[in-house]
């Protein structure tokens, strides 16, 4: 049987013959095809002003800049993310307050943020891991009552929704990601909803190299910006993805009703929140009950690989990565983002899997983890 990934990308022929026609074309970086697709995800987003770049980590940088965090400032986010997430704010000379995760949601634990602002906090990170959105009610409320920015890391919701409205339409700043393995990719890249069109200005300059040019054919720089432009080559997949995200999602959320069909709920597993209103299903994770088994999770991640099926882990609870830990922090600071940090495990779920893919995959937890409880 053929080996089933965790994630594919669903690229057709269509999309493929037109990288063609612009690698033909003579003009192959930033050029009309990203100027399409920025208007094409303004109105996806409803009119709100969108600009793209080459990855949404390269959109968070620009975003920490384009609010003016400097160095002490605090940025209030997750433990439990891809490590981009603490990575940008390290990397904008702030610091990141991490507020341990809500065990049900996995997301970030709302009431507790409050208590984590200080005289020095400038902005919220919040995450939607898997593609589930933190309640936007609630966060834009507790933002707005202390004068807060709001950075989206929405780099896996896009197509969700939160109460009917969709994820990037509304809010403050958000950031999505196309990586390869998102919801819709084009290859590497990412786009950032602005607030309003005044922030276009020194979003453009911050995102290539501080230049403003001027009708005449003049030039100048007053920033020093960066190179986070995308290139038409991949803005001409984001605009054939865009067709498709509404379909891709549909056929990932039906899968998902599979998973929970199917899956063995005697065996202790951790389900993700069951909810069909608002999540895109970027993913669908599980937490394994590694108490009442005789196997690590590597090995029941090697076990599975060993039977064509690939298992992926998102994430490590990042508190704890070297790096993280040599700037003080430790075990314990974040008992559940620690423990489903150590538990998750990521099921294969991609638009064109099959029903048949799902079973297979829940007959081999069901055989793997059985065989192998205390
Ligand atoms: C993928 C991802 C990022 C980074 O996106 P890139 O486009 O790869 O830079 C950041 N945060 C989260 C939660 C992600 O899943």
């Amino acid at each position: 049987m053929d080996y089933l990934p965790f994630t594919r990308p669903t690229l057709d022929e269509a999309t493929i013959a037109d990288v063609g026609d612009v690698l033909r074309s003579g003009w192959i970086t930033s050029g009309p095809k990203v100027k399409q697709f920025e208007a094409a995800l303004s109105e996806y987003f409803g009119g709100r002003p969108v600009r793209v770049l080459n990855s949404a980590t390269g959109g968070m940088e620009v975003a920490l800049r384009l609010i003016g965090i400097q160095a002490g400032d605090e940025v209030i986010t997750t433990p439990l993310s891809w490590v981009a997430t603490g990575n940008v704010v390290l990397n904008a000379g702030a610091k990141p307050v991490f507020v341990d995760v809500d065990p049900h949601t996995r997301n970030i634990d709302l009431d507790r943020i409050e208590a984590a602002i200080t005289p020095r906090t400038k902005a919220i990170m919040p995450v939607d891991l898997a593609g589930l959105p933190v309640d936007r009610d609630r966060l834009n409320d507790i933002a707005a009552r202390h004068g807060l920015r709001v950075i989206e890391d929405a780099a896996q919701s896009m197509g969700s929704t939160w109460r009917g409205r969709r994820i990037g339409s509304f809010g403050d700043l958000i950031s999505i990601s196309f990586h390869a393995n998102k919801n819709l990719t084009t290859t590497e890249g990412g786009c950032l909803v602005l607030r309003d069109e005044s922030e276009i200005p020194l979003f453009e300059k911050l995102r290539l190299q501080g230049v403003v040019r001027s009708p005449d054919g003049g030039m100048d720089v007053d920033v020093t910006g960066g190179k986070y432009n995308m290139t038409d080559v991949a803005a001409v997949i984001g605009l054939h993805q865009l067709k498709h995200i509404e379909a891709f999602n549909a056929q990932r959320k039906a899968l998902a009703r599979h998973y929970f069909a199917k899956l063995d709920r005697t065996l202790g597993l951790g389900l993700p929140v069951e909810d069909f209103e608002n999540s895109n299903w970027h993913m669908f994770q599980l937490t394994l009950p590694l108490d009442s088994l005789r196997i690590s999770r590597g090995e029941f991640i090697q076990i599975m690989h060993a039977r064509g099926i690939g298992i992926g882990v998102h994430y490590p609870a990042m508190h704890l990565f070297t790096l993280y830990r040599g700037l003080g922090w430790k075990e314990g600071d974040y008992p559940h983002a620690e423990k489903i940090g150590r538990e998750t495990v990521t099921l294969p779920l991609f638009p064109r899997m099959s029903e048949a893919d799902v079973e297979r995959v829940c007959q081999n937890i069901h055989e793997v983890l059985s065989a192998n409880m205390r």
